[in-house]
């Protein structure tokens, strides 16, 4: 059953009037105004803007991680902060995938481990060790499942981190600054893999980055600026 009253069919991530107000001694402090923003399914954005301007909070208001001051999300047609707080998790690890710009894998876990990891939080009874094993083949990784992170290059802890925010297909996909570390050419393999395998799964995408090049990869380019979205 659809939730939300504004859904429909084929937007995976609405976020309506957002406001986010963090309280500070004087004032509120006042990050995002009034964003409103559809992503649909198999379709991607990207955010840009200074330091301080606000893209990691609207990632993860996006990524249920906090909630908003006021406004509404929808994640496939639900709006998740309605949910209790073991639902809300449970409804983040399997809609949701997060790639961040650092891997934040475990370092003591192989790199088939780790990719498994988000399965040992809510199993589902299909092949999850054959899909783990299928999504580090797409990434290049199928001949290092046994290394560990520190063994890896940056790119391919990168790549890594990937497949495991991927490994429950998850509808909505958040990368904050995923190409920060890297190198050029790691950076455009990690570009080119999200725009890849968000299609395939025909998940939405929102990616935060610095770099220019990289947001025009995506289909709709954004910057915050003033609290606000601006189409570039
Ligand atoms: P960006 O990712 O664009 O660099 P952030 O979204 O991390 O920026 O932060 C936007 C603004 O909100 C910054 O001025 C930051 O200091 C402030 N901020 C972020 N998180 C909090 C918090 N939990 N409490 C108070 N202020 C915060
Ligand atoms: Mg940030």
């Amino acid at each position: 059953m659809r939730g939300a009253f504004d859904y429909q069919s084929g937007i995976m991530l609405a976020i309506r009037d957002l406001t986010k107000a963090y309280p500070t001694r004087s004032d509120d402090l006042v990050v995002l105004k009034d964003v409103s923003l559809n992503v649909d399914a198999g379709k991607s954005v990207a955010i840009m803007g200074p330091s301080g301007c606000g893209k990691s909070t609207l990632l993860n208001i996006a990524g249920t991680l906090e909630p908003p001051t006021s406004g509404t999300v929808t994640i496939d047609g639900r709006d998740p902060f309605t949910l209790d707080a073991s639902a809300l998790a449970a409804f983040r690890n399997r809609r949701i995938g997060f790639v961040f710009q650092e891997h934040h894998l475990l370092p003591q876990c192989s790199v088939l481990e780790n990719v498994l990891v988000p399965t040992l939080i809510a199993h589902d009874g299909d092949d999850v060790v054959g899909r783990a094993r299928s999504l580090l083949d797409r990434v290049g990784l199928s001949d290092r499942l046994e290394h560990r992170p520190a063994e890896l290059s940056g790119g391919e802890r990168q790549r890594a981190a990937i497949a495991r925010a991927l490994i429950h297909q998850p509808k909505l996909i958040l990368a904050d600054e995923p190409t920060g570390n890297l190198d050029r050419k790691s950076a455009n393999i990690v570009a080119d893999l999200l725009t890849q395998l968000h299609q395939e799964f025909e998940s939405a995408l929102v990616v935060v980055t610095h770099s220019k090049s990289l947001a025009d990869r995506f289909d709709q380019p954004f910057d915050i600026r003033d609290g606000q979205l601006q189409a570039q």
